[in-house]
């Protein structure tokens, strides 16, 4: 648990979907991204529109190659080095690295391995390994000051290694895909259909909320809804499950759920230590 003068912990939702992605974690004078897979100027907007416009960014974070998730990055790593005077590392693994298309690759990168801390400033990042159909994808735990954030976007199923990386978090991004009942009856063409519910596919909300009862602990502050699909999903449904699965974890009632939107930003989540 965080000592009592420690400095709050935020975390902006900035665009979560199968169009863009792109999430903010910051504490004091710190601060990193998570995937950029909106425009460049539509990640320094969200930012000023949530009264993050001078925040720092230290470095992006990368989970995986596909385009709703690194689209931006080439323009934001220009644009992220002039607002911060000197090159902001893109970190990512060297299977995902490797995988970028050359038009979205940011100007420098530096690689990361799953299972192994890495220190970015005061952030101590632990990449670990999701199943996704792309090269090497990862989600991640992020501490600092004794605060934890587990992220996990884009995997097909739950695994061990997943659910030991998100236990025990103080905020977990999770997620909620799809209604796997509106998915079967959707109009997305058969093959696509059995690729999002694969087990390198995307998770569903009956299959997110099973594993955020699992890792859910006393600890837990926030839970948000991630990645949800505009054609398979509606934030009510997905809410639902959470609120269930919640209720039979050990979570605490206070926890407080939000949906991730494509559209725009979330309220940023601030957890102050009592
Ligand atoms: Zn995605
Ligand atoms: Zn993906």
């Amino acid at each position: 648990m965080p000592e009592a003068t420690s400095k709050p912990l935020r975390i902006c939702v900035l665009a979560s979907g199968s169009s863009g992605n792109c999430t903010y974690v910051g504490h004091g004078d710190t601060g990193l991204l998570i995937d950029a897979g909106i425009s460049a100027k539509q990640v320094l907007e969200r930012l000023e529109a949530s009264g993050l416009g001078d925040a720092p960014i230290d470095a992006v974070l990368l989970t995986h190659e596909h385009r709703d998730h690194v689209q931006g990055a080439r323009v934001l790593s220009t644009r992220l080095e002039k607002r911060q005077g000197h090159r902001v590392p893109f970190l990512a693994t060297s299977g995902t690295a490797g995988q970028i298309p050359m038009q979205h690759r940011p100007a420098g990168m530096d690689y990361l391995e799953p299972e192994l801390a890495t220190a970015v400033g005061a952030f101590e990042i632990q990449a670990f390994s999701i199943p996704h159909d792309t090269a090497q994808p990862v989600g991640y735990r992020v501490e600092i000051d004794g605060w934890a954030v587990g992220f996990a976007t884009d995997l097909g199923r739950s695994t061990a290694t997943v659910e030991h990386h998100l236990r025990d978090v103080d905020i977990a991004v999770l997620e909620f895909n799809h209604d796997l009942e509106m998915l079967l009856q959707g109009r997305y063409p058969w093959w696509l259909k059995q690729r999002v519910q694969s087990s390198h596919g995307h998770l569903s909300n009956e299959q997110a909320a099973d594993l955020i009862e699992r890792v859910a602990t006393s600890r837990l502050r926030h839970l948000v809804l991630a990645h949800l699909s505009h054609e398979n999903n509606r934030p009510a449904r997905a809410r639902a499950a959470a609120h269930a699965a919640l209720a039979r974890s050990r979570a605490p009632e206070e926890i407080q759920v939000t949906v991730g939107s494509q559209t725009h930003p979330s309220a940023v989540l601030t957890l102050e230590s009592s």
